[in-house]
């Protein structure tokens, strides 16, 4: 009997800097069956980013357009810029993937609505505030005035850790990396079980 494994969607959220793009660079490379969700985005490409592999870059019309359209399962304003999941993009990946987004508290909110969605919902804490900033400086990839708006966010945006599944404190890479694939284990696990059982 062939075994239907659900797929999941394994959300990962944290204040800007705290880890979560490594992580979920390395979940992708770990695991075959999982496929990074690429987000639409009108932020400015960082010097380093692809265009198509780290986010879609698209201009204010255009993703207007999208909204518009209702191509979009969610999409938000942060730091002044839209960044959204085409419906799309998501549509076709679980048809055959495990699928990860990296996304924030009001993307998670509203993807939440979508009740028959198989959501794993990870928030990530940098272990202090002085890491994060260092961290933030560190990735010296935006500008001094977006590293100050990313870290003034931080304070509003851990109010939104009860959203979520699990809580996990990055302090140490490969700790809490452990942590995720324990937790994405019990989750296929899980699910598994609950398929064989409806067969
Ligand atoms: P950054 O500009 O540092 O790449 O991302 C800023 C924030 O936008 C991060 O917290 C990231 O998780 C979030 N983000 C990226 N893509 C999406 C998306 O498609 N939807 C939502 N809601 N947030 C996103």
């Amino acid at each position: 009997m062939s075994h239907d494994v659900k797929n999941i969607m394994l959300i990962l959220s944290s204040p800007s800097g705290a880890g979560k793009t490594t992580i979920t660079k390395k979940i992708q490379q770990k695991y075959q069956s999982f496929k990074i969700s690429v987000s639409h985005t009108t932020r400015e490409p960082r010097s380093n980013e692809i265009n198509g592999i780290d986010y879609n870059f698209v201009s204010h019309e255009e993703f207007k357009r999208l909204i518009d359209e209702k191509q979009f399962y969610e999409y938000a304003k942060i730091f002044d810029n839209y960044y959204g999941t085409l419906k799309k993009t998501v549509d076709d990946l679980i048809k055959k993937n495990d699928v990860i987004f990296d996304i924030d508290w009001q993307g998670t909110k509203q993807l939440s609505q979508f009740k028959n969605l198989n959501l794993v919902k990870i928030y990530l804490l940098p272990p202090n505030k002085d890491e994060l900033k260092k961290r933030l400086i560190k990735r010296d990839s935006d500008s001094l005035i977006e590293v100050e708006k990313r870290f003034k966010s931080f304070d509003e945006d851990v109010t939104h850790w009860q959203d979520y599944d699990y809580v996990l404190i990055n302090e140490n890479l490969e700790t809490c990396y452990k942590q995720i694939e324990k937790i994405i284990a019990n989750h296929k696990r899980e699910f598994s079980n609950f398929s064989q059982i409806i067969q």
